[in-house]
């Protein structure tokens, strides 16, 4: 499950003359994800004896290592979801400060998220191939392949959503905010259908999971369970000052930036829509969703 693919030349067939290269040290880089019990267990391992104490707070800190990384493990059963939520129970239960406490409950909480939304697929199966509410159905998605290809490609001009496009094609990982952003651009500013979004993440996803895909893209484009409203259009400018506050998770992804001054790093660049006028449309086209919905109860 190496993510750091190595160039086309190198897996090619003839003679090598370079010289080989180091073995990959997963302690020193976080997006590469061996496969095996044994490197779910030393992740799981480190994070409780680091992240998982201020979890609450740098979760959604997208410059910052805050969370466990072990989605891969525990989608393909490296380690048992019962395991990690035992370890969370006992974290819980151990906390000595009131701070500790509340980020091993919410790590808590993100694994009963996971079991949420398998229990969803589950009991509700169409739920994989349609909107769960019914407003998401009537919803009049736009063909737009251009813009289509630029989200893809992390072609946006908005740095926040390029770069968590880009850490995804290069590593096969994505930061949950960054998936809530980008997913929340796709399905509100460019108005696309949800499900070609989460198509595509799990093409690209190494912890691709058709329940947590298909519940975290339901749940940002307002379709899912959750009565979540549509109006949360998240705005990637305020998104990426508040969750990359030094511009480094953008720096990191998008390297052309580099020399970006901070006050401006998260201002978009070319943008392919206007975010004022994107807003004004996806509010139009929902409110005229739940309209035609209501028309057919
Ligand atoms: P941590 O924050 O350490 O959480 C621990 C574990 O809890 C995760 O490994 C994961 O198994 C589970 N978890 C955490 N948050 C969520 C959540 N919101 N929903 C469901 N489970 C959660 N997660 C997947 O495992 N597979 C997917 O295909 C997937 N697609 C997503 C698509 C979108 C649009 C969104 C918004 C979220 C998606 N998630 C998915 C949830 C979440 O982004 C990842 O589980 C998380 O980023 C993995 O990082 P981590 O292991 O460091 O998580």
């Amino acid at each position: 499950m190496r993510v750091r693919r190595a160039p086309q030349a190198l897996c090619g067939p003839g003679k090598l003359d370079s010289e080989p290269l180091p073995p990959a040290d997963p302690a020193s880089d976080p997006f590469s994800f061996p496969p095996g019990e044994k490197e779910a267990k030393r992740r799981l391992a480190r994070f409780l004896s680091g992240s998982i104490d201020s979890y609450a707070d740098d979760r959604n800190r997208l410059d910052l290592e805050g969370t466990s990384m072990l989605s891969p493990y525990l989608r393909f059963g490296m380690i048992a979801s019962q395991r990690a939520v035992t370890a969370a129970f006992e974290a819980v239960q151990n906390a000595t400060e009131p701070r500790t406490r509340e980020g091993a409950e919410t790590w808590l909480s993100e694994l009963i998220w996971r079991e949420f939304f398998i229990s969803i697929l589950y009991h509700f199966p169409a739920a994989r191939g349609e909107s769960f509410r019914a407003v998401g159905r009537f919803l009049r998605w736009r063909d737009d392949e251009d813009d289509f290809a630029a989200w893809c490609a992390g072609e946006t001009g908005y740095p926040v959503v390029d770069a968590g496009m880009r850490e995804l094609s290069r590593t096969g990982f994505m930061h949950n905010r960054a998936r809530m952003i980008a997913a929340s651009f796709l399905t509100k500013h460019l108005v696309i259908d949800w499900r070609r979004g989460e198509l595509w993440f799990m093409q690209h996803l190494l912890d691709g999971d058709p329940a947590g895909n298909n519940g975290g893209w339901q749940w940002t484009a307002g379709t899912g369970t959750d009565a979540a409203p549509f109006f949360r259009i998240l705005n990637p400018v305020l998104q990426g000052k508040r969750f990359d506050p030094n511009g480094c998770y953008v720096k990191r992804w998008l390297p052309e930036l580099a020399e970006r001054p901070l006050d401006v790093i998260h201002e978009p660049t070319r943008p392919i829509v206007n975010h004022t006028e994107a807003r004004v449309r996806a509010l139009r086209a929902f409110k005229t969703a739940q309209q035609r919905a209501r028309a057919k109860k």
